[in-house]
């Protein structure tokens, strides 16, 4: 049986390197994005996975693509909310938009996506849904009010729901990663960087796939005894 495995924020980061990870493993699966058609269209045209446009952030929208994909693919079996942003500034300097802006991408998100699928994962009996959190959310992080509430609070969500899904055969579990080598962290300036690297005793940032990696594990038809666990893929930089 081809599973099908929905990936928001799929087309670059750690999303491409989870999106392929289960498309390497024969699930079928579709990428979500927010805005970049242009890399998006280059992931297709270099993976062969199909991606979708829609804001995580926007309810209606989550739902409506959720519609779509299903239509397409078949229903989902697997959710992965992977989509974030960050928009970082000590509290003196920190917008309201800033952080509304986080919060709803990184956290409702995880509401807006699973809400649709939810239902149907425990009519069918199978579901695995892994939520993408931080090591900033596990130890917060100066300048990341916004990222490390919305992050730490997907933990929370995380092992409440896994409770709503435990008997019916649907796990909800969490990754936090450490700092990983994307987009997101090629932002951070490089004097930032190097301190922060220093403070990783595995000595590198990490790489999208070995995220991928627990995504996968996670997400297996045998994983159905894991729920409502949160893995820290961190390079050993926080021990939780
Ligand atoms: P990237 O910035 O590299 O990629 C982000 C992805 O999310 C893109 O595909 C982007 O689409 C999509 N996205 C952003 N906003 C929206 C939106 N409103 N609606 C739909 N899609 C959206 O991020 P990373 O790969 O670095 O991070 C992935 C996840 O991992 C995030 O949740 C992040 O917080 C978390 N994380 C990352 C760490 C790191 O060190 N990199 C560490 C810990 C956690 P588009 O291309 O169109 O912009």
């Amino acid at each position: 049986m081809t599973r099908v495995a929905i990936v928001t924020g799929g087309t670059r980061g750690i999303g491409e390197a989870i999106a392929l990870a289960l498309r390497d493993k024969g699930y079928k699966v579709a990428a979500g994005y927010g805005g970049d058609d242009e890399r998006a269209q280059e992931f297709t045209a270099a993976t062969g996975i199909p991606a979708w446009k829609w804001n995580v952030g926007d309810h209606d929208s989550c739902r409506d693509a959720i519609g779509k994909i299903e239509k397409e693919l078949g229903p989902a079996d697997v959710l992965v909310n992977n989509a974030g942003i960050t928009r970082d500034a000590t509290m003196h300097k920190m917008t309201y938009t800033d952080w509304a802006e986080v919060i709803e991408t990184n956290l409702s998100s995880c509401f807006n996506m699973s809400s649709p699928v939810f239902g149907g994962m425990r009519s069918r009996g199978f579901g695995r849904i892994v939520n993408i959190g931080s090591v900033n959310g596990q130890a917060g992080q100066y300048g990341q009010v916004n990222y490390a509430a919305a992050k730490s609070a997907i933990h929370g969500f995380t092992k409440a729901l896994a409770q709503e899904g435990a008997g019916k055969g649907v796990t909800v579990n969490a990754i936090a990663p450490g700092y990983i080598d994307t987009d997101m962290v090629r932002k951070v300036p490089a004097h930032v960087l190097d301190k922060i690297v220093a403070r990783i005793p595995v000595g590198r940032l990490g790489q999208g796939h070995e995220i991928a990696r627990g995504v996968a594990f996670l997400v297996a038809d045998d994983a159905g005894f894991i729920t409502g666990s949160t893995l820290s893929i961190n390079g050993g930089q926080h021990m939780y």
